[in-house]
């Protein structure tokens, strides 16, 4: 197949997956003169961000909200290089609308900073200076991260690009490498604040994949300020599919190619340095190889280890046994009539039911709801979209699978009944997806979700690196740095080329 692209190309680049990480690098690196060939093992590319049709209905499977479309933003870079339009959005103000147990008054995170702050003012009296802090640590971790440092270094040309991104603001942030956000509100008298805390648990589970008291600090001050202008949230004209598709437009008109339907079972090692891929053809079943000077995994470091089998290194493998378990999503899909959506309801509200229950299991819900005219519901109609993060061990227990997928989705609609006008009536499309689901459609090991965890020992310099111990082998996606989201991954696929043109 490669062999069939221009041969007076750079090296020959396979790229394992066609999640946004996957596309990305793939588009940038056609664009910079490699064959590139995508493998995935999906119907349609987007992973986590590609959406499915229904009755009508456009749902997007996972991510529903974008960052990074502004100028100097992510998406803004690599659409501008790859010289294709960034899709049509509309910004998410309030970014999201936070409804903690027993209010009826939303918490709204609010585009405009200086709104935002008043709305922080009323809603958390006396935290000033903590979210001071906060603002300080991202205007500085923000600078940071624009000039494209590599997390973490593993060689000298790392290094030397890690270094070239300080500035002496950025080393005002050193001193709080090792906090996360429950040291900061104990160091601030602000530990017993439970109205804060629960909202930042809410919003930083969303984010980091573990609440306040584990998250990371310097993490979280970019997570917690990206709502707001001139950075901001937005919604996609159509769907979140349009991201994927243009890259797989641009991925196409410099020459690259993506083969659907193709799962990588395994990535093939000689002396230390990676030769191709073994691929199974869905269609027909037959299985090949695909040699390889350069392979760029898009998969969750836990897919990496089981496609590298008994090449993995050993001590790279008990790293990734020994990291904390990861989270599952639990989804409901719910195509309405339009008027079981109160009239000037926001694009993305959380709730919380339980006072003293946990985060996820339902007991927390982030909704995304569709708006007249945007693509996802013929008119008169509209969309939700809940998610809940979930332990995924239990989904993978047979007997109780359909009962608790039931339980789970009576349990939710019953709870978003409180919000929305719910009825046999209103509810046109419902549908929910599982950890086994994602497992099934994107290929994610257990049906894991969002990377590996934003906690001290595992965000930024401590996570891992997109350059891995096998020579030649690269890791893009959620698992490395700065972590899930599409504009995260971005960041990813783009250190990814940088480092790969690096070595040529
Ligand atoms: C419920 C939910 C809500 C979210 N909400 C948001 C949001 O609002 N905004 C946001 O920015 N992010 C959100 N995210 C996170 C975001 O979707 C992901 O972090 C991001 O899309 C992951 O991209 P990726 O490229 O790392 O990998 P993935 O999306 O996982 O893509 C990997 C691709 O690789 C393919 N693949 C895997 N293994 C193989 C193999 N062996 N052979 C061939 N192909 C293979 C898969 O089919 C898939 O297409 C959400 C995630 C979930 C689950």
């Amino acid at each position: 197949m490669l062999s069939r692209l221009a041969s007076d190309r750079k090296s020959r680049v396979v790229v394992i997956g066609a999640g946004i990480g996957g596309l990305t690098a793939a588009a940038l690196l056609t664009r910079r003169g490699y064959q590139v060939l995508v493998l995935d093992q999906a119907i349609v590319p987007g992973g986590c961000a590609s959406t499915f049709k229904r009755k009508g209905f456009t749902f997007d499977v996972g991510a529903t909200q974008v960052a990074g479309l502004e100028p100097g933003g992510i998406h803004h870079r690599i659409f501008t290089e790859l010289e294709i339009d960034l899709p049509e959005a509309t910004p998410c103000d309030p970014a999201c609308a936070v409804y903690l147990p027993g209010e009826t008054q939303p918490i709204n995170v609010w585009r405009d900073r200086r709104k935002w702050k008043a709305e922080r003012e009323k809603q958390f009296p006396g935290s000033d200076r903590f979210w001071q802090l906060i603002d300080n640590l991202f205007q500085a971790s923000w600078a940071f991260q624009a000039r494209d440092p590599v997390l973490p270094p593993r060689n000298i040309w790392d290094l030397w690009q890690l270094t070239q991104a300080v500035r002496p603001g950025t080393l005002t942030t050193l001193p709080y490498t090792f906090l996360t956000v429950g040291d900061a509100l104990r160091g601030h008298g602000l530990e017993d604040d439970w109205r804060l805390r629960t909202f930042l648990d809410l919003q930083l589970k969303l984010y980091s994949q573990v609440d306040a008291e584990e998250t990371a600090l310097l993490y979280a001050a970019t997570a917690l300020s990206v709502s707001q202008s001139p950075q901001g949230l937005s919604h996609l004209h159509g769907s979140m599919q349009v991201l994927s598709d243009r890259l797989v437009e641009a991925l196409e008109k410099y020459g690259g190619k993506l083969l659907m339907r193709h799962s990588v079972e395994k990535i093939l090692v000689e002396n230390g340095k990676v030769k191709g891929v073994l691929v199974r053809n869905q269609k027909n079943q037959e299985v090949g190889t695909e040699p390889a000077d350069e392979i760029v995994a898009n998969v969750t470091v836990q897919n990496l280890v089981q496609l590298l089998g008994r090449n993995a290194p050993q001590g790279y493998k008990q790293r990734v046994d020994k990291l904390p378990e990861a989270s599952g999503a639990f989804v409901v899909y719910l195509g309405l009539d339009e008027t079981a959506i109160p009239p000037g309801c926001p694009p993305h509200l959380q709730f919380m039911y339980d006072r003293n229950g946990a985060i996820g299991e339902n007991n927390s819900l982030f909704v995304s709801v569709s708006r007249a005219g945007d693509g996802r519901a013929p008119e008169g109609k509209g969309t939700i979209i809940a998610s809940s993060f979930v332990d995924p061990k239990p989904w993978w227990r047979s007997e109780d699978y359909e009962a608790m997928k039931e339980k789970y989705t009576q349990e939710a609609i019953a709870r978003l009944g409180q919000f929305f006008h719910l009825t046999p009536e209103t509810i046109l499309h419902q549908e929910t997806a599982t950890p086994r689901t994602f497992a099934r459609y994107t290929a994610r090991d257990r049906g894991i979700v969002g990377g590996i965890g934003q906690r001290v020992p595992t965000f930024g310099p401590f996570g891992f690196a997109n350059r891995t111990p096998v020579k030649n082998l690269w890791l893009v996606g959620d698992s490395t740095h700065p972590g899930e989201g599409t504009a995260g991954v971005s960041y990813s696929a783009l250190t990814v080329v940088r480092q790969i043109e690096a070595m040529q």
